[in-house]
């Protein structure tokens, strides 16, 4: 099978196997898991925060932010595109009792602060209370620029917010900037990353923040279940796929402009090519026809998300052989073949 779906499906590398067979675990409930604490210090560091929390999933880190930065009552800004708002089943209003306000997201995936600006509520007891601004970087595939994020943080300063940042992938945007991921996460008060997308995990993310607010998000993820015990064998992947996967993301990116290039030559798919920032391309079948294309392709081994736009993502298990393959799979598809 070839799988263009998401970055959620590689496999773990032989390396992460044995790493995670040979892991030393405790019980990370009890903060003994010396695996778990390892990775928590090393990204605490490698992010420039104070502290760190190894999180089951992305949606529970994302979780944990919004509920540590707000109370009953209160609410975040988001974008109406963001994944904290419409893929994460309504968790923090559902469970935290934070009300989200979203507001449309630009072209380029930013918040227009003005519109930001206009959604912060009075204080007056009609109102939630706005607490927060939560961005996402990248978010459909397309990267925030530095100087947007820097405004980002003085608009949060001068009207008194946080600011969190849905990192779920800040590699690719630190690639696609080509800048340190530091230079990014500096502007946040907090940062969730996913380890199981295109970094290559089985299993696991990272929140962080400083020490007071890890220590809010660690009650809470007891609360809502995600208390893990020997988790050091998750943490063991983990570790590899921080340290080693972003080094590998451009081949991603290369690959992504690849398969553009070629899909723009297939007459029968609408693309703009500008939209391909970083990992996922998206094309519009111009005969309506996406549900058959997925049925076809699956047909000869290949996985694609039909939706429209149909999405194509790659990541570490999909070569540039791979994406020769797909394109003359919908080559043969679109002339009948
Ligand atoms: C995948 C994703 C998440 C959630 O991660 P899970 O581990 O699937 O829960 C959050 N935010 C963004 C932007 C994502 O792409």
């Amino acid at each position: 099978m070839i799988d263009f779906r998401s970055d959620t499906v590689t496999r773990p590398t032989q390396a992460m196997r044995q790493a995670m067979a040979s892991a030393e675990v405790g019980d990370d409930v009890y903060g003994d898991d010396p695996t778990v604490n390892g990775l928590e210090a090393y990204a605490a560091d490698r992010f420039g925060f104070e502290s760190a929390l190894f999180t089951a999933t992305g949606t529970q880190a994302n979780l944990l932010a919004i509920m540590s930065h707000c109370g009953r009552g209160e609410e975040y800004l988001c974008g109406q595109s963001a994944h904290n708002y419409r893929y994460e089943g309504g968790g923090a209003a559902v469970l935290g009792s934070v009300q989200p306000q979203p507001i449309e997201n630009e072209p380029d995936g930013s918040i227009d602060l003005n519109k930001a600006r206009a959604a912060i509520k009075a204080d007056d007891f009609h109102f939630a209370m706005t607490r927060l601004l939560s961005l996402e970087n990248t978010i459909g595939g397309k990267v925030l620029s530095l100087d947007y994020q820097r405004e980002a943080r003085a608009f949060c300063d001068d009207h008194q917010l946080l600011l969190h940042l849905d990192g779920a992938r800040v590699f690719n945007a630190a690639v696609k900037t080509g800048c340190d991921v530091t230079e990014i996460t500096r502007h946040y008060d907090s940062v969730s990353v996913c380890l199981s997308k295109g970094l290559g995990a089985p299993v696991g993310s990272l929140l962080l923040g400083s020490e007071a607010f890890i220590m809010r998000a660690t009650r809470l993820r007891k609360m809502l279940g995600g208390g893990m015990r020997q988790a050091g064998i998750l943490a063991a992947a983990g570790r590899i796929a921080l340290e080693q996967g972003p080094l590998r993301l451009h081949e991603d990116h290369d690959n992504a402009e690849y398969l553009t290039a070629c899909l723009a030559d297939i007459p029968q798919l609408d693309i703009n090519p500008a939209q391909t920032q970083t990992n996922i391309v998206y094309a519009r079948c111009r005969s309506g026809r996406a549900v058959a294309l997925r049925d076809a392709l699956a047909e000869q081994g290949i996985l694609i998300t039909a939706g429209d736009p149909i999405r194509f993502v790659t990541h570490l298990d999909v070569s540039r052989q791979d994406v020769d393959q797909l394109v003359a799979a919908i080559k043969r598809f679109y002339s009948g073949a």
